[in-house]
C-alpha cells in the first residue's frame, strides 16, 4: 500500500473495530499493527537516501515502459514512489521491442538483473529488403556492434514482457510500491490525488501520468475528451518459437539474430530475434480495416497469410507456422501545448505525452528516456518548492525531442510504404548506392536509421549528461 494510505486507513480500521472487540483480540490486532508498521518503516529505510535531503511522495499512474523507468530513477534519487497499474499482472502484450543505445545505456546504469540481459538477442546486421523477393536494398552488416562502438551501448531485441519484468524487479528492489489491478479513474491534479475504480485513493507531492496512448491523465490535463486518432495502419504482432519451425534455414534465421525490414506497397514487415535468440518477433503492417472504436482484436492467420502471400518466400514460410495472431490499430495523437499543470505537481511522460508510430522503434526508448530524465532532475531539488521549476526543466528538455522523434517516425511511413513506380525505384536505387558501406553517407539521408545527422542525435543521447547540462545552465534557485 502507498506509504500515506497504509498508516491512515489501518489506524482508522483498528479504531472502528476496537469498540466491539475483546481485550485479547485487541492485543492481537495491536501486535499485527506493530509488525506492519515495522515492515513499512524497514522498507522506507531500505530506500536510497534522498540525494539532496528532499524526499517526495511520487504517484505514477501506469506501470509500462515510462512509468517503470521513472519509478526506478525517482527511487534512485531518494524519493518514495508508488506505481498504480490497471493490469492485474505484467503479461505478454504484443511481441518484441528494439531497445536502442539511447535507452540501453540507462538500463545498464540502473543495474537490471543478469536474467534481463540474457533474455535479449543482439542483432548483427540490419537489412532493408524489397517485399516481393527479399532482395536487400540496404544493409549494414555490422549494425549492432557498430552502434555499440559509436554510442557506447548495446542494441537489444527483446520481448516486451522481459523488459517490463527487468524494470519491475529492479524497481521492487529499490522499494517502489506497486498496486496492480488498480485502474485510475479520477484525478485531482492540483491536489495530487488519484482515485481508482474500486475507490482507493492515493495522494502525492507529484503525480506522473504514464498511462500510455489511451491516457486518462492527458484528458485531465487538457480538461477535455481527447482520443487517439487512427493512423490508417494496423499491425499483426507475432511470436514464433525456434523449436516450432523445422531445423535448417528457418531456425537458423532465429538463432542468428538480425534485423529485417521489408518495404512494400502500403505495407511493411519487421522481424528480429528475441528471448536470447530462441524466438522470432514479427510485426506486419497493413492498411487498417478494423471498425472505428476497435483498437485490438484477435486476427485471422489465414487472412494474414493471404495478404502477404506474394512477399519474400522466407517470410511466407515463417507465416505458415503462425497459429495465433493479434491485430493492433496503430494510433497517434496531436502535439499538445503543455505536459505539465500550472501548479507544477503533475506531468505526462511517454505515450501519454508524445505517442509515436513504431516505424523507428522509439516509443519505448523515448518513454525510458523520459523516465530517466524526470527522475534525475528530481534528484537535484533541495525543496518541494522547486518542483514547478523541475517540471518546467523536464518539459523544456523532453518536449521538443519527443515530438521530433514522433514526426520523424511518421516520415518513415511514407518512405517504407511506396507503391511500385518511379518514386519507389528512385528510393531503391539511392539505398542500393550506399548499401554495405559502398559509399559513406555524408549528408542528410532519407532513411533516418542511418542518417548521419539524425542517428547520432537519436542514439547518442544521454539523459544523464543532458540533465547535468540543464542544471548547470539553470541551477535550482
Ligand atoms: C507494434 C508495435 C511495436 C513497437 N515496437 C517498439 C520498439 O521496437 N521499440 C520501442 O521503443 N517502442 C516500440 N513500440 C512503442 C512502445 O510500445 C510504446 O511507445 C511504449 O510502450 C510507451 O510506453 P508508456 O509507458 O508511455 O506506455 P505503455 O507502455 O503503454 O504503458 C502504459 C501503462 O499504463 C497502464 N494504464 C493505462 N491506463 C491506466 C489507468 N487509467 N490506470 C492505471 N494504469 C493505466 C497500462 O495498463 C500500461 O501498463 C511499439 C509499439 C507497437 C504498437
Amino acid at each position: 500500500m502507498g506509504g500515506r494510505r497504509l498508516g491512515d486507513q489501518t489506524k482508522q480500521a483498528l479504531a472502528t473495530a476496537s469498540s466491539n472487540l475483546s481485550p485479547i483480540t485487541m492485543k492481537f490486532l495491536a501486535n499485527i499493527w506493530t509488525i506492519l508498521s515495522n515492515l513499512v518503516a524497514q522498507r522506507q529505510d531500505d530506500l536510497p537516501d534522498a540525494t539532496n535531503g528532499c524526499r517526495l511522495d511520487i504517484i505514477i499512474v501506469g506501470g509500462g515502459m515510462g512509468g517503470l523507468s521513472a519509478s526506478i530513477q525517482c527511487a534512485l534519487s531518494g524519493h518514495h514512489v508508488t506505481v498504480i497499474e490497471a493490469a492485474r499482472e505484467l503479461a505478454e502484450t504484443g511481441a518484441g521491442i528494439q531497445v536502442t543505445p539511447n535507452a540501453a545505456k540507462l538500463l545498464k546504469r540502473w543495474g537490471l538483473s543478469e536474467s534481463f540481459w540474457s533474455s535479449a538477442a543482439r542483432p548483427s546486421s540490419m537489412n532493408f529488403r524489397r517485399y516481393s523477393d527479399g532482395t536487400i536494398l540496404f544493409r549494414e552488416q555490422d549494425y549492432g556492434p557498430g552502434l555499440k562502438r559509436k554510442y557506447g551501448s548495446e542494441t537489444l531485441n527483446i520481448s516486451r514482457v522481459d523488459v517490463q519484468k527487468g524494470l519491475y524487479d529492479r524497481a521492487k528492489e529499490l522499494g517502489v510500491e506497486f498496486h496492480f489491478g488498480t485502474k485510475v479513474v479520477e484525478i485531482d491534479m492540483d491536489g495530487g490525488r488519484v482515485k481508482s475504480a474500486a475507490g482507493l485513493e492515493f495522494k502525492g507531492d507529484l503525480v506522473i501520468g504514464a498511462d500510455g496512448i489511451w491516457s486518462r491523465c492527458r484528458e485531465v490535463l487538457l480538461g477535455k475528451e481527447d482520443h487517439p486518432e487512427a493512423t490508417g495502419d494496423l499491425v499483426y504482432r507475432i511470436i514464433i518459437n525456434a523449436e516450432d519451425v523445422p531445423a535448417g534455414e528457418l531456425r537458423d534465421k532465429i538463432t542468428n539474430p538480425e534485423l529485417n525490414i521489408w518495404f512494400g506497397p502500403d505495407c511493411h514487415a519487421v522481424s528480429y530475434s528475441i528471448r536470447s535468440g530462441t524466438a522470432l518477433g514479427l510485426g506486419l503492417v497493413r492498411p487498417d480495416d478494423l471498425p472505428p472504436g476497435v483498437s485490438k482484436k484477435e486476427g485471422s492467420a489465414e487472412e494474414m497469410r493471404e495478404l502477404f502471400r506474394n512477399w519474400d518466400p522466407i517470410l511466407a514460410r515463417f507465416l505458415d507456422h503462425v497459429k495465433v495472431v493479434e491485430t493492433w490499430k496503430l494510433m497517434h495523437r496531436q502535439e499538445v501545448e503543455t505536459w505539465i499543470n500550472d501548479k507544477g505537481n503533475f506531468v505526462l511522460i511517454g505515450d501519454a505525452s508524445h505517442p509515436m508510430i513504431p516505424y523507428l522503434a522509439q516509443g519505448a526508448n523515448s518513454a525510458i528516456e523520459d523516465g530517466a530524465t524526470i527522475g534525475l532532475i528530481l534528484g537535484k531539488i533541495t525543496s518541494k518548492s522547486q518542483l514547478p521549476q523541475a517540471l518546467q526543466m523536464f518539459q523544456t528538455m523532453r518536449k521538443a525531442r519527443g515530438e521530433a522523434v514522433a514526426r520523424e517516425s511518421l516520415k518513415m511511413r511514407t518512405f517504407y510504404h511506396m507503391r511500385d513506380g518511379p518514386e519507389q525505384q528512385e528510393r531503391d536505387s539511392l539505398l542500393e548506392k550506399y548499401s554495405d558501406s559502398k559509399r559513406t553517407i555524408e549528408e542528410k539521408f532519407p532513411l533516418s536509421w542511418v542518417c548521419p545527422i539524425f542517428q547520432p542525435w537519436l542514439f547518442g543521447y544521454d539523459a544523464n549528461i543532458e540533465v547535468e547540462k540543464a542544471i548547470e545552465s539553470s541551477p535550482f534557485a
